[in-house]
């Protein structure tokens, strides 16, 4: 018997992530590159993705969280691995035990760092948080220099790298994000200025990649473009990547409603005429959000239709009027089929969000599979 797989499943086709990454590559080189995994790798799935990342001997993993290293490290991944996110003192030692690149973002927290390092006989390996215009964290630029000095000091301390994040790289308008590469490359002619070494300075996201070049400094962080969608409608495409990921479901019931018969909760929806409808297993619960309701469409036999009524916690009603479907036909929820596609830009649009957040809300309980 096959594996027992629920009808609701993404699928990651990992020929387009290897592609991807590799025009990324080519296109950022001599620059090296980060993988950047967080949120269950945009929705592809975390482990299987790091496993490939591994496999096409990308330079670096980033993440935002620090459960997110640990499960990579308990699952056999040795690349070095950036945690991204804030931290509090009390995890120090765990980034330690688990090998862990730990993003330093202030004095307090590099002396915190450099303790916890001397008291466990190890060397933390650090990259410095630089804010050039983000306000999220990191020291500022205007303050960064005594920040670095603190940082030159630290003796259990290995600054291997130093980096800024973008504000809108994936904007038409590239002034702010000009300015802020400025500010922090001002902030990097500490090392020159002092004779030492820089460490790895990086800054560009996959905006930055496509739109700015000249912001590549030795290493790039790519996210949403490794898995093929580009992180604004605006911004210039200059490398062809393809989506990774569909989502897809099958239908379970099929009926047909008469007129003024509502459809689902709250009867928001009721035919005038007499149609046919497909119910199938995917709801807000899977990450399908409320707020498309009444908005989304889905592709049955390469044909868009409407989903009606409300989108309930795990099911969806869809509309096909007088088309025939059955028990067990594909339902495309995001992906193509022969000429048509739903892309993950228009579930962005129907639920007034952005393509980052429809994939990285597709809930674990929808199983991955690896084609
Ligand atoms: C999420 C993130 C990235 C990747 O951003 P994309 O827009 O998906 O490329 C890079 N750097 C940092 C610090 C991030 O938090």
């Amino acid at each position: 018997m096959d594996e027992i797989v629920r009808p609701t499943r993404v699928e990651v086709d990992l020929k387009q992530l290897v592609e991807n990454f590799r025009l990324i590559k080519h296109h950022s080189t001599p620059s090296k590159v980060m993988a950047v995994l967080k949120a269950n790798a945009y929705g592809n799935g975390l482990i299987r993705v790091a496993q490939l990342m591994q496999e096409l001997k990308a330079d670096y993993l980033g993440v935002a969280v620090l459960e997110e290293g640990i499960l990579l490290r308990q699952s056999g991944i040795t690349l070095p691995i950036l945690v991204m996110g804030g931290m509090l003192g009390n995890q120090i030692p765990v980034f330690l035990k688990y090998d862990l690149t730990i993003t330093a973002s202030s004095i307090d927290k590099l002396n915190q760092i450099d303790e916890a390092a001397a008291a466990m006989k190890m060397k933390a390996k650090v990259h410095l948080k630089i804010d050039t215009g983000m306000e999220r964290i990191g020291v500022h630029f205007y303050n960064a220099e005594k920040f670095l000095e603190a940082s030159v000091r630290c003796k259990n301390i290995f600054v291997e790298g130093i980096y800024s994040h973008f504000a809108s790289s994936d904007s038409s308008d590239l002034t702010f994000s000009k300015l802020q590469l400025e500010r922090f490359q001002e902030v990097l002619d500490f090392y020159s200025k002092n004779s030492i070494e820089p460490p790895i300075r990086h800054i560009s996201n996959s905006g930055g990649i496509l739109q700015m070049p000249e912001a590549n400094l030795d290493l790039v962080r790519p996210g949403i473009l490794l898995y093929g969608v580009y992180p604004s409608n605006e911004v210039k495409r200059t490398i062809t990547v393809k989506p990774t990921l569909s989502w897809k479901s099958h239908i379970v019931y099929f009926k047909a409603i008469k007129p003024g018969h509502p459809v689902s909760y709250n009867s928001t929806f009721t035919p005038d005429h007499l149609i046919r409808a497909v119910t199938v297993p995917v709801g807000y619960g899977d990450g399908y959000f409320r707020s498309m309701s009444h908005k989304a469409e889905v592709l049955i036999h390469g044909k868009r239709y409407p989903v009606i009524g409300t989108i309930t916690m795990d099911q969806i009603v869809v509309n096909i009027e007088n088309d025939s479907a059955f028990n067990g036909d594909e339902v495309i929820l995001i992906g193509c089929d022969g000429k048509n596609s739903v892309t993950c830009e228009e579930l962005a649009n129907w639920a007034g969000t952005i393509p980052y957040e429809i994939l990285t809300n597709i809930n674990t309980r929808v199983p991955r599979i690896y084609k």
